[in-house]
């Protein structure tokens, strides 16, 4: 049975360890404690070398009573600022923040109904079908614990990934692929009184890119753009010699999202050569989109899962990325789902314990649906 109070210790235990990104080592280190103190044998994977991390994903294969369909339940390690000596407030059914950090829900709550729900299932002798948990690093800062998981270890069949807000049941089947880019303009520096003609200002360049650029903002209905940062000049007089931007588009489509990102690429490059200046552009292609049809397999398994615990789902699109962007774009369907995590990334983050534990029964339902297929 789903245990309120170990699930209540568990995550306010877990959001008392520090875990920034690439700081994930304590909290691997519980994690590894904790899963072979369930009977478990975790391993961790090599990705922290890879990312500069001190920590890599931990892993572990759950042997079920039988090997198909396999599941992969996700949820990520790391935190963002302020994010240290975090102090969680329970109050009533609400676990708070002291207002001074957040609260670290986000994704502390995905591992704690993780780690209850296969403590029931396991406790309770109900069987369920091989199941695969993977907690990733760097999640936060771009995904690159998911991007550094190897998957040729992990031959699952649908993931679930535990890192959603809304109500339980909110079930995340579409995000946008996502370009990140850093262009650099490069004009002339003069004085700026003496002899200005001599120069070439990077900063009118930058401007004028900008100002006339194509695609900006709310592109379409599943686009979008900005230009984030503006960096320039070094003092007033002289004519400015670099001018950097960053910025970024993000589309569901990925045919929109690669026609978007040349134009608007192309354009500043024709604007600093008809000024007579140069540009360098860094173009990173961060991670894959994903669109889940109603119609999808993973779809009806959910289905199954919400007409059995009673609890209705709620299909959306998210305009933001998450490690399901990664293993859907590696080949194995998944979905993010509601574990109840409210106004993340702020202070004022706050979670319901009955929305966690909610999100245990869902989970729960989903392996035992799994399990009849
Ligand atoms: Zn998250």
């Amino acid at each position: 049975m789903i245990n309120r109070q170990r699930l209540t210790d568990e995550f306010i235990s877990l959001v008392k360890i520090d875990s920034l990104t690439r700081q994930e080592r304590k909290m691997a280190d519980a994690l590894l404690k904790k899963l072979k103190d369930m009977g478990l044998e975790p391993y961790e994977d090599d990705t922290a070398s890879k990312i500069g991390g001190d920590a890599g994903n931990v892993i572990c294969h759950v042997k079920g009573k039988k090997q198909k369909p396999a599941l992969l339940l996700m949820a990520h390690m790391d935190t963002v600022v302020p994010g240290l000596s975090k102090n969680p407030v329970i109050d009533g059914d609400i676990i708070k923040t002291d207002g001074k950090t957040v609260l670290g829900g986000d994704d502390a709550a995905g591992i704690a109904v993780i780690l209850e729900t296969i403590r029931s299932l396991i406790e309770d002798k109900t069987p369920f079908g091989d199941i695969y948990l993977a907690f990733t690093v760097a999640e936060e800062s771009g995904l690159f614990g998911a991007r550094n998981l190897d998957l040729s270890e992990i031959p699952a069949d649908y993931a679930i990934i535990l890192d959603e807000g809304g109500e339980i049941g909110t079930v995340a089947v579409k995000a946008p692929y996502y370009n990140r880019f850093h262009v650099t303009f490069t004009g002339k520096a003069a004085h700026a009184g003496l002899e200005p003609e001599k120069g070439l200002s990077a900063i009118m360049m930058a401007s004028k890119a900008i100002a006339d650029m194509p695609n900006f903002g709310r592109i379409d209905e599943e686009s979008t753009s900005n230009i984030g940062i503006i960096k320039g000049g070094q003092v007033r007089n002289i004519v400015c010699e670099t001018c950097e931007i960053e910025g970024e588009v993000r589309s569901i489509s990925e045919e929109k999202i690669n026609r978007y990102t040349d134009e608007i690429l192309s354009h500043f490059k024709k604007t600093a050569e008809q000024l007579g200046g140069t540009v360098k552009i860094d173009l990173e292609k961060m991670y894959p989109g994903f669109d889940i049809k109603e119609s999808d397999d993973i779809i009806s398994l959910l289905k199954e899962a919400s007409s059995a615990s009673d609890i209705p789902m709620k299909l959306h699109a998210t305009g933001g990325g998450s490690d399901t962007n990664i293993i859907n774009g590696a080949g194995i369907p998944a979905i993010n789902t509601s574990v109840g995590m409210t106004n993340v990334h702020s202070t004022k983050e706050y979670i319901r314990i009955s929305d966690m534990e909610k999100a245990c029964h869902f989970l729960t339902a989903i392996i035992k649906a799994a399990y009849l297929r």
